[in-house]
């Protein structure tokens, strides 16, 4: 019989740690999939029993802003194929991204990131966070010495995104984990894009994970949520500090579907990166695209990287049109399959336009600078028949 540190990924996914520790709330039901505990209070046995809690003496649940019992299953969960310590769910990956920046930095602090970002979190950091005292400098992050020249006595935190939003730039996770740990501060990874199944950045150096759920995790386009997975003590000061007076809690039933879409996990992202190999090498030699974005390509600068610090390839895939931001426009108007939508990571093909849509929250300049050209168009590939999308996309290119 094996033990559970040798279960697959997938086997994993499915059973949890629950055939070790099923939480105490779920016991006594013995429901095969976890219970929706859509409650907004738990009662306390007695005086004694609500004071211990409050203490921080006993573990029970006291008000589900700070957790409920099927948000500590997900919680668990993504701890466990993240391989860290602790996990905290969140209301969304921009809650995520704020509750880590908040919980490491103050007023006067300086944090540096990688300069491709998705939109909301380069808004975040060149926009919101300078009013509140925080200052962010953005690097470009396929050189891992940038982010070392960047540090200064203030810099809190270093933060990226690997493979990045929506130019596939890769991080070398485990040089920049050494050179955030030189200067003794921890380093982020957003990992959304890969998702647990195809890097664990905590494995490669990194400090704090995070994810917008709301993508592969979730799954199926019905989801809106955030994790961060680290160490216990810093989760728990995510949680005690930035979580409760902030506010930005999952909802039961969110946390639920997180956890079905995590069974479904390996599979799905075995499909969409399949299709999407199939689908960036009909693109590559299609004569109306002039270049085409996927670290599964040998083509792609980062290949070599990607195979080293990744176990599989991804389901995105950018690529340019002849013709400019005019011809973009008139394939994604044409498309009949795929649908014209922002988020990424569902079992739907989505088409969408980042210099106008997910990155209009960077100025021309800064577009031009981290390489979204206007003529970019950004395939989250879905699950459907690979024929389907692969015709689809031929008939749309055709009306250039
Ligand atoms: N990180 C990445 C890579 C994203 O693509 C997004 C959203 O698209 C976010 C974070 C923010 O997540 P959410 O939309 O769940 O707040």
């Amino acid at each position: 019989m094996k033990s559970e540190q040798e279960y697959g990924f997938a086997t994993l996914c499915i059973h949890g740690k629950k055939h070790l520790d099923k939480h105490e709330a779920d016991q006594p039901i013995r429901a095969v999939s976890t219970p929706i505990f859509q409650s907004s209070t738990f009662a306390f046995r007695n005086a004694a029993h609500g004071a211990a809690i409050f203490a921080g003496e006993d573990n029970g649940y006291v008000y589900p802003r700070l957790g409920n019992p099927t948000q500590t299953a997900l919680e668990t969960e993504m701890a466990y194929l993240e391989k860290g310590e602790a996990a905290l769910a969140l209301s969304s990956g921009m809650a995520a991204a704020t509750t880590a920046v908040l919980t490491c930095c103050r007023a006067g602090d300086h944090i540096v990131a990688g300069d491709t970002l998705y939109g909301g979190t380069h808004q975040l950091f060149t926009q919101t966070l300078p009013r509140i005292g925080i200052k962010v400098t953005e690097v470009d992050a396929r050189d891992p010495r940038n982010f070392a020249r960047a540090i200064t006595k203030k810099t809190r935190m270093l933060y990226v995104e690997t493979p990045a939003n929506p130019t596939l730039v890769l991080t070398d996770i485990a040089a920049v984990a050494e050179i955030a740990h030189k200067a003794g501060i921890p380093l982020v990874v957003d990992n959304t894009f890969c998702t647990p199944y195809l890097q664990n950045p905590l494995e490669l150096g990194a400090d704090i994970v995070l994810h917008s759920a709301t993508k592969y995790i979730g799954g199926h386009g019905d989801t809106v949520a955030g994790i961060l997975v680290g160490k216990q003590d810093w989760i728990l000061q995510a949680r005690m500090e930035i979580l409760r007076d902030m506010g930005g809690c999952i909802s039961p039933f969110n946390a639920w579907l997180l956890l079905r879409g995590l069974k479904t996990l390996p599979v799905r992202m075995d499909r969409h990166q399949e299709n999407a190999h199939e689908l960036a090498q009909f693109l590559c030699y299609h004569p109306k695209v002039t270049e085409v974005i996927y670290p599964g390509l040998k083509t792609h600068p980062q290949h070599a990287l990607a195979k080293r610090q990744q176990r599989g390839f991804g389901g995105m895939v950018s690529f340019l049109v002849a013709g400019g931001r005019e011809a973009g426009r008139v394939v994604m108007d044409s498309v009949r399959l795929c649908t014209l939508a922002v988020s990424l990571g569902d079992v739907d093909t989505l088409i969408e336009h980042p210099a106008t849509m997910t990155h209009s929250t960077y100025d021309e300049a800064a577009l031009q600078q981290v390489g979204i050209d206007p003529a970019m168009i950004r395939l989250s590939v879905g699950l459907e028949d690979v024929d389907d999308i692969l015709q689809d996309l031929r008939q749309a290119l055709a009306r250039i």
